[in-house]
């Protein structure tokens, strides 16, 4: 346990009953966003109220920040951790979308080392990390932000708003060189049975000039490759419209961010 804002409400609903829990929340050092030349680290105790506000998040992970600052409520916030959010691999998280489109890195440490694996393929499945069950989450790494990139997320929340999970939620990640875009991620949640990324779209949005139009092209493709769950928020048609109308508008915004 870390903030305990999934672990808590799993246990109460009967989901889980371990036999024992070990709360990590008082372990010394893991509660930094570390500057590392050329990435940023976000350590298993960084809360989601940091890493909403800090001045290395934004500048560097400017998609998480957003994500951060759109997770649940204030009391969510100050208690759930960045890296917890990550390993809970909720179906419909915000920040996970958003630390795959930035390149992000898991580092997992154990008593025997520690190793990396993308953020992307360390979501294995709904509720399923790519950890052992002697393993920890230390910290994410974001590669930093260069010239010519830009990087935003956009959701519907369930109650409407942005402070709720995602009904549908896209994190977007795009390098432009010459006005046109040479690179990209995009990573979608809600939609899907784990947070994932969008390699059709990015595939579509690479060589274009980022324009309305080469967007919402590249938007349409925002299910491929994705099981669509139907849910109590939405039909499986519905949750497809939503992915490709939050696709077209996270890109547009990562697009306007870079010559922001
Ligand atoms: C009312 C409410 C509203 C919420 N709204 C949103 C929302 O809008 N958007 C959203 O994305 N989330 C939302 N959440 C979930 C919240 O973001 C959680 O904080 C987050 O999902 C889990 O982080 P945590 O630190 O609380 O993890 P915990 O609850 O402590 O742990 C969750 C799981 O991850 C494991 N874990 C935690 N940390 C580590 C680690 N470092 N290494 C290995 N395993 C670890 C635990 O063993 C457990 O299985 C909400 C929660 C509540 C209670």
């Amino acid at each position: 346990m870390s903030g305990g804002m999934s672990l808590i409400p799993l246990m109460k609903m009967r989901l889980v009953s371990p036999a024992r829990i070990v709360d990590i929340g008082k372990v010394p050092g893991l509660g930094d966003v570390e500057d590392r030349g050329d990435h940023i680290a976000i350590k298993a105790l960084v809360r989601h109220a940091v890493t909403a506000t800090h001045p290395l998040v934004l500048q560097h992970a400017p998609a998480l920040a957003q994500a951060a600052a759109m997770t649940g409520d204030v009391q969510v916030r100050n208690r759930g951790t960045t890296c917890g959010s990550l390993a809970h691999v909720d179906v419909a998280a915000d920040q996970p979308a958003a630390i795959i489109a930035h390149g992000g890195v898991a580092v997992i440490g154990s008593s025997t080392g520690t190793r990396e694996v993308s953020a992307a393929d360390f979501c294995v499945d709904t509720l399923t990390p790519d950890l052992a069950p002697d393993e920890v989450l230390l910290e994410i790494r974001l590669p930093k932000m260069g010239p010519g990139e830009g990087a935003a997320y956009d959701k519907l929340g369930r109650r409407g708003g942005h402070s709720d999970y995602a009904v549908a939620g896209v994190a977007a990640w795009v390098k432009m060189s010459g006005g046109s875009i040479v690179d990209a991620r995009v990573g979608l949640t809600g939609v899907g049975t784990k947070p994932q990324l969008l390699h059709s779209v990015a595939e579509a949005l690479i060589g274009t000039d980022g324009s309305e139009s080469a967007v919402a092209a590249a938007a349409e493709r925002a299910v491929d490759g994705v099981t669509v769950l139907e849910d109590l928020y939405g039909s499986e048609e519905y949750k497809a419209h939503l992915a490709k109308v939050f696709t077209k508008r996270a890109i547009l915004q990562a697009v306007a961010s870079v010559n922001a």
